[in-house]
């Protein structure tokens, strides 16, 4: 099943609970006081979880050509990482893989130093939020949104996490706050949004990895700003991994992978790989947006 249809089939599945619970929510709600502090993160408490591939070859299908050709790196169970590099380099599959939609043909990927193989899958899936490139917003209301992957998510966690991804203008300006239905039938919301509901929408499960794959579509200096802060804020307490299109993003990563046709070319900070890798000197003075996929 493609993420996408498991987000369809959870929406439907949880709609009606979502629905009743926005209810019950509603005639709890206390008045909205703005909270001074910065609220604590959603995913506070989880452990965050370390990854690494060790010369993993893969191929979608016997007859289509490999897409990793023995890829290595490995992630600490801290701080983000940023997957950079040329359309078709691969960045896209390595997020396939660390989900196992797909297993390696050779080689081995490991989460928390245990081969995904022999991780439980329901608990594999439970511990890593996904943002895929061009997440949907459905059709409901905003809160729908936010709450589609854990419905039991209470007010207070819905509030703290529209604070972690700055949400909180957004609905300061929306007609009916939480309540205001989006998506097609909705207001529109613009690509920086989007991609910080879905962003939410992960958190509220309280992943132990996030998975970010950056939207391509130029944003607006507010939404990138938005963005960048949520993105630092969670990599404090998740380990983020990101395939980042924008140099806002690479330049606060902890460590950066640069890949191209499937393999890994190098890996070090932003400073260091300007000075010794001229691929990625080149993909960062095109700020990546260009030739990234
Ligand atoms: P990137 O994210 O770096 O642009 P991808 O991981 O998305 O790269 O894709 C790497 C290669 O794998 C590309 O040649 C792409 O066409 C191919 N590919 C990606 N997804 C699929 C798929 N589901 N089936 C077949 N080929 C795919
Ligand atoms: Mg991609």
């Amino acid at each position: 099943m493609s993420p996408i249809q498991q987000v369809v089939g959870a929406v439907t599945q949880y709609q009606t609970g979502a629905a009743a619970l926005t209810r019950i929510q509603e005639a709890m709600r206390l008045p909205a006081e703005p909270a001074a502090a910065p609220a604590p993160l959603p995913s506070a408490g989880a452990q965050p979880a370390s990854v690494a591939f060790t010369d993993v070859r893969f191929r979608y299908a016997e007859d289509l050509p490999y897409v990793h050709h023995g890829v290595t790196f490995s992630v600490p169970a801290q701080g983000m990482t940023a997957f950079v590099g040329p359309s078709g380099a691969g960045k896209t599959t390595v997020f396939s893989l660390v989900e196992r939609f797909y297993d390696p043909e050779s080689g081995s990927v490991t989460l928390d130093g245990r081969d995904l193989a022999d991780w439980d899958l329901p608990r594999l899936r439970a511990a890593i939020g996904y943002v895929e490139q061009d997440a949907p917003v459905l059709s409901g209301s905003l809160r729908d949104n936010l709450v589609l992957g854990n419905p039991e998510a209470d007010e207070d966690a819905v509030a703290r996490v529209v604070k972690t991804t700055r949400l909180d203008g957004l609905v300061a300006r929306l007609p009916d706050g939480l309540d205001t239905l989006v998506g097609h039938r909705g207001t529109r919301l613009s690509g920086g949004e989007r991609q910080r509901v879905a962003i939410a929408r992960a958190l509220l499960r309280r992943p132990r990895l996030l998975l970010l794959d950056e939207a391509t579509s130029q944003l607006d200096a507010v939404n990138e700003a938005a963005l960048r802060d949520t993105v630092a804020d969670v990599a404090r307490t998740t380990t983020v991994l990101v395939v980042a299109h924008r140099l806002s993003t690479v330049t606060m990563a902890d460590r950066i992978v640069v890949m191209d046709q499937g393999r890994v070319r190098a890996v070090g900070t932003h400073r260091e790989l300007v000075a010794a890798d001229p691929l990625y000197a080149e993909l960062a003075a095109t700020q990546f947006l260009a030739t990234s996929g």
